[in-house]
This record gives structure tokens, C-alpha cells and sequence, in this order.
């Protein structure tokens, strides 16, 4: 018999959610996390389609949007399918709570996994503190690979000294030339008047410089009136995009 049913490697956005699926069901499952704690280190932001167990840990919603391009602004919206951002504290903290409940669950902070082995009934997953087996193995853990095409972004959340954003609406993609080789745009989620996570973000084959990343960022903040301003936080990263992306056709 397997040690447990599921394994699933890398406790992020997607092990921790499937653990927090997995604590009401009775079937037995163990994340490995190298992380010893987690921390607030990002928010992420989708339209809700329905009920999940991390609705308490939704910090905003929004039900109006726009996206702007050089000549125009369209505004679109839906009560129905609002656009919400969950912080990723309060996300984590829920998902460790649901996995201390689980009869049957549990997870593994501050412990590397390695290789995983097809074995008899199931797998062996080798990690830093012991190896284990699974009937199933779920790995979600980040990928090796450096994104050679990729969401690149740098965020600031802000608070201003004047009441400068509508925080009825979100800029959810107002269009921008000349940061990138690929796509840049900007985006707003204005949580207050006076507060928001201003972000600039290039869809493209590879990361605009630093520099020019922060040059950009700070022009945005400037042209939004927020010239006094405090930040109380930056986000920056890339995101993965290769895979299922097709290659570009050649121009001929
Ligand atoms: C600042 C920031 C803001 C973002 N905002 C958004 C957003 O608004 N919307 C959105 O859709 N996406 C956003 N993203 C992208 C985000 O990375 C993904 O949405 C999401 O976190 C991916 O989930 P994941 O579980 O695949 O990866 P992660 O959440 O990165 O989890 C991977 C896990 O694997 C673990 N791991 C690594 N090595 C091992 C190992 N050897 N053994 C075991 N575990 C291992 C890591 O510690 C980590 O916990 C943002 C990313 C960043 C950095």
C-alpha cells in the first residue's frame, strides 16, 4: 500500500489549492513545500465563476473595466462574473488551515522534492527529509526553465496623498507602445481612491530592462496625479508563457 494517496510537489496557488479540494474528501495526500513560512508576496486577480473555498479571502471586486487603446477606451462589465483579487497571504493562511483540518492531509514546509519513480501501485518521491510513495503524484512544482517568452510585470501599490483613482473600475489593459518587443500594457486595481496597485506589464519574447521597467512604472504613477505618494509594497516577476504557446509564423 502506498503511504499516502497523493503526493503533490510545490505547495503554491495550485498545490495549495488542490490540498484545500482534497481536505473535504477523506483521501489521504502530503505537500512538499521548501518554504519554511509563507509570506504576502503577491495578489491574484481573475473573474470569480463560481464558489471556491478561498471566497473569505477575496480583498476587492470589481464589476466594471476598461481597456484603453492610442485613439480609444472601451468599458465593459458584469455583476454576475465580477473581476476580484485575492491576496496571497490571506490565501495561503486559508489553505494551511483547511490542510490542519484534513483527517488525512498534511503538509511538509521547508523540505525538497526530487525524483519521482514509477513503482508498483504507484510512485516514489524522493525529498530532502526522506522519500515516500503515492498512488498519485501531482507536481506543481515551479519550473526550472528561465520563460523565454513570458508576462513580464513590476507593480507598486500605493497609497496617495489625493483622491486620484475611481475605484469603481478596474484599467484592466490600457495599451502602451515601445517597452518591449511584445505587448505592454498597463494595469490598475484601484482598491480606494487614494490606494492602488499601479503595474506595467510586457507580454513579449523577453524582459524589458530593469530601468526602463521602473522609468515606465514611475511615468504611469506621475501621469494617474499621483505625485505625492507613498508605496507600500512592489510586485515584479515573470510568468511562464511558453508552453501552448505556438511559435510565431516567420514573416515572410
Ligand atoms: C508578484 C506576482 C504576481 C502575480 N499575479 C498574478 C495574477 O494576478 N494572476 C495570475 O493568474 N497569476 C499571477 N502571477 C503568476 C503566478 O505565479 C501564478 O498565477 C501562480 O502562482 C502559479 O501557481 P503555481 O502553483 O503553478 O506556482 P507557484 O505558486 O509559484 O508554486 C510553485 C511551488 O513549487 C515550490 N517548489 C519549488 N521547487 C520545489 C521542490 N523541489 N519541491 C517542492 N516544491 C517546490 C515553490 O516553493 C512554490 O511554492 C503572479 C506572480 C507573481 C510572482
Amino acid at each position: 500500500m502506498p503511504d499516502v494517496d497523493i503526493a503533490i510537489l510545490g505547495g503554491g496557488c495550485a498545490g495549495l489549492s488542490l490540498a484545500a479540494r482534497l481536505s473535504a474528501t477523506g483521501l489521504s495526500f502530503r505537500v512538499i513545500e521548501p518554504r519554511e513560512t509563507y509570506t504576502d508576496d503577491r495578489a491574484w486577480s481573475f473573474w470569480r465563476t463560481g464558489p471556491d473555498p478561498f471566497v473569505d479571502c477575496v480583498r476587492a471586486s470589481w464589476s466594471r473595466w476598461t481597456v484603453a487603446g492610442p485613439h480609444r477606451t472601451v468599458t465593459r462589465g458584469s455583476r454576475r462574473y465580477p473581476y476580484q483579487t485575492v491576496t496571497a497571504g490571506a490565501f495561503y493562511a486559508r489553505a494551511l488551515s483547511l490542510i490542519d483540518d484534513a483527517a488525512q492531509g498534511s503538509i511538509a514546509c521547508g523540505v525538497h522534492a526530487g525524483a519521482v519513480e514509477p513503482k508498483a501501485g504507484g510512485s516514489h518521491v524522493d525529498t530532502s527529509d526522506g522519500g515516500f510513495t503515492a498512488a498519485h503524484v501531482i507536481d506543481a512544482r515551479t519550473p526550472r526553465r528561465r520563460p523565454d517568452y513570458g508576462q513580464f510585470f513590476l507593480g507598486r501599490e500605493i497609497v496617495t496623498d489625493d483622491a486620484v483613482f475611481d475605484p469603481d473600475t478596474v484599467p484592466l489593459m490600457h495599451f502602451r507602445k515601445g517597452y518591449s518587443t511584445g505587448v505592454d500594457f498597463l494595469y490598475i486595481l484601484p482598491f480606494a481612491r487614494d490606494r492602488a496597485l499601479v503595474e506595467v506589464t510586457s507580454f513579449a519574447p523577453s524582459a524589458p530592462a530593469d530601468a526602463v521597467m521602473a522609468d515606465w512604472l514611475g511615468h504611469e504613477i506621475a501621469a494617474c496625479g499621483a505625485n505625492a505618494h507613498t508605496v507600500l509594497r512592489e510586485e515584479r516577476g515573470p510568468c511562464p508563457w511558453r508552453s501552448g504557446i505556438a511559435t510565431p509564423p516567420r514573416r515572410r
